[in-house]
This record gives structure tokens, sequence and C-alpha cells, in this order.
């Protein structure tokens, strides 16, 4: 794909959504592992109207889109993405609470999510207390903690296609599983409506208070990080397999599989996307060697490596 296409798809972005169009920008910044190298396109869709220019540009210049949320899921390559970066903002962070019902666009923060509704005396949400997510990654990796995940409480979530037409799906055309929503992957989502539950405000504060400890004392949270990074394989918790294959320390340029918490790989300031990916590949393999189990990422991936991980179910 060449350098013109970029350009002249960027003349158009840059016409409707002004400054909210750059090019070349370092995405490390823009996730949690503070990784990853440039999108040829970073583009933040405020409007109805941002988000049907930005997928017909896409398609018009054929031009790969990536959906980011607040990229604390993600693993960016060091040579990055070389097509459109697309974040929801604006409208897209806007919410409603009415009686039990929150409805939500999918750029808000999981944070003010969960202060909101505490604040409305609404519960369900306090699990997700320190998740630094916003609702639409939530969604697509049905995110979850202590036993409780995003999908239980999900009345319906609206899906935009690649060709701009949006879809109600309803509670039964949804079907959650541990970290994974199941949505299409081509589908965006711009909005959800959950449905929480009344409790006392502080009961619920206090149920925030102690989820937060809990991290606070268990997780790396002073280095960047992406959260968990392989999936807990048939309940068993992959912190725990991968400290007993001997991989906690384990080091790699910049990054580290964190002394506190063996499913964090943490980046020491200085790592790179290569050293992670590596990191990861060579715990994959410990535990493969050690306990004959395949561990599958739970972390996503963006752009080109040089290894290749083993997907479990894919060959
Ligand atoms: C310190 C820390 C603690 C964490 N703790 C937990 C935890 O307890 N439980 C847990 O489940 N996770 C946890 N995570 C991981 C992460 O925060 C969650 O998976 C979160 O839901 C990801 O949301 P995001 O907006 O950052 O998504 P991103 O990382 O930006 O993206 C993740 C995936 O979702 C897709 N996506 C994002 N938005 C949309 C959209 N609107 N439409 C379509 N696709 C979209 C992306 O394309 C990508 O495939 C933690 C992470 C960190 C850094």
């Amino acid at each position: 794909m060449g350098n013109r296409y970029i350009n002249r798809a960027l003349v158009i972005l840059q016409k409707f959504l002004k400054e909210n169009a750059v090019k070349d920008k370092i995405l490390a910044k823009e996730t949690t592992m503070r990784v990853g190298g440039p999108a040829a396109i970073f583009a933040i869709a405020n409007s109805f109207e941002h988000l049907r220019i930005v997928l017909h540009t896409a398609r018009d210049w054929d031009l790969p889109l990536f959906i980011i949320g607040k990229g604390s899921n993600l693993l960016v390559s060091d040579s990055g993405f070389s097509g459109i970066v697309l974040r929801l903002g604006g409208d897209f962070m806007l919410k409603r609470i009415k009686s039990t019902k929150v409805q939500a666009g999918a750029g808000i923060s999981l944070s003010s999510l969960v202060q909101d509704t505490s604040k409305h005396s609404l519960c369900g949400l306090s699990f997700a207390i320190g998740i630094p997510g916003s609702l639409g990654g939530a969604l697509v990796m049905n995110a979850g903690a202590y036993g409780e995940c995003i999908g239980d409480l999900v009345k319906n979530v609206i899906v935009c296609t690649r060709d701009c037409e949006f879809k109600v799906l309803e509670r039964d055309q949804l079907n959650f599983e541990y970290r994974n929503g199941n949505f299409d992957k081509d589908d965006i989502i711009v909005e959800a409506t959950l449905v929480l539950s009344i409790n006392d405000t502080y009961i619920i504060k206090r149920q925030m208070e102690e989820y937060f400890a809990k991290r606070r004392d268990s997780q790396p949270l002073q280095f960047p990080n992406a959260g968990s990074v392989f999936k807990n394989p048939q309940g068993i918790p992959a912190g725990k397999l991968i400290e007993d294959a001997g991989c906690k320390g384990m080091r790699i340029g910049g990054a580290e599989v964190s002394a506190k918490h063996a499913n964090f790989i943490v980046n020491h300031g200085d790592a790179t996307a290569a050293d992670v990916y590596a990191l990861l590949r060579s715990v994959q393999q410990r535990v493969l060697d050690h306990h004959g189990i395949v561990l599958e990422p739970e972390i996503k991936f963006l752009g080109e490596f040089n290894e290749v991980m083993i997907i479990p179910g894919k060959s």
C-alpha cells in the first residue's frame, strides 16, 4: 500500500476531523505498556458523522483500520501499523443513567462508569475498579475480575459495521465468554446499555476500596504494563503456571516478568515491543515445556512481529 494513499486519505480526514486526524502518531503513548511504533494515520471520531467519514475513507483507499480503546490490553509492534488507528471520543463518551439502566458510549472510560454509577447507588461494576480500559474494549474482552464480568451486566450493544450500518445486538444475540465478547471482528462497538442493581452507596464504596486494595497489593502498578498477558487455562491461574515454571524475574531488554505478579510483563522504561513479544514467547515455551500447557495470550497484538506466538486452536 503506497504512501500516496495514506496522504490522500489524510487530506480527506483532516478536512472533516481537523486536528483529530494526524500522520505517523507514535502509539507507545496511547497504550499502557508504553511501547509501539507509529500509526500511519491516527484519527479520533467525536461524532457519528466523523465515524462515517473515517469508515468510508478507509474503504475508499483500501486502508486497514484498527479500533483502539485505551490501549490497556494491547501490544503494538515497533514498526507500528500502516493503516488508520481509530479512537472514539466526544459523543461516544456520553452516558445516561435512568433508574438501574446505564446507557453509555463505547469510548467512555470504565473508571468513570464505576465512579458515577456508585454515586447513583448502583452496584455491579465495582469489580472493574482499576481496570484502565474503555467500555468498548471491556466489551470486546469481556473484562472481568473477582468472578464477575461486564458481559453479565449487558442489556444490549450497538455496533457499527464497516459499511456504516448500525445494529442493536440484544442480550440473547450476544455470546460472552471468558475474556471474549465474541463480536464480529470488523464490528465497531459504539454504545451499550448495562443493567445494574441498587445497593447502599456506603456498601458499594467499601467493596470498591476492597477490590482496589487487592489490586494494589498484587499488581505491579508502578510500571507500565498491559494487565494479565495470558488467559487462565481451564480456570488454573496463568500466573501460578508461569511462576512454577520458573519465569518470575525473566528479562529481555527492558521487559521483565513481574516479580510481584507473574502474569504481568512490566516495562522498565526502555523496553521495545520486540522485547515484550520475545519475553511472552519465551514464557509460553517454558510453561509448555514445564507443564505441557499452551498459554493463550490475553493481550491483543497490532502490527508485525518477527517471532510467532502459538495461539491454541489455530495452526
Ligand atoms: C493494570 C491493568 C489491570 C488490568 N486488569 C484487568 C482485569 O482485572 N480484568 C480484565 O479483564 N482486564 C484487565 N486489564 C486489561 C484491560 O484493561 C481490559 O482488557 C480492557 O477492557 C481493555 O480495554 P481498552 O479500551 O484498553 O481496549 P484496547 O486495549 O484499546 O483494545 C483491546 C481490544 O478491543 C478492541 N476494541 C477496543 N474498543 C473497541 C470498540 N469500540 N469497538 C470494537 N473493538 C474495540 C481493540 O481493537 C482490541 O482488539 C488490565 C490492564 C491493566 C493495564
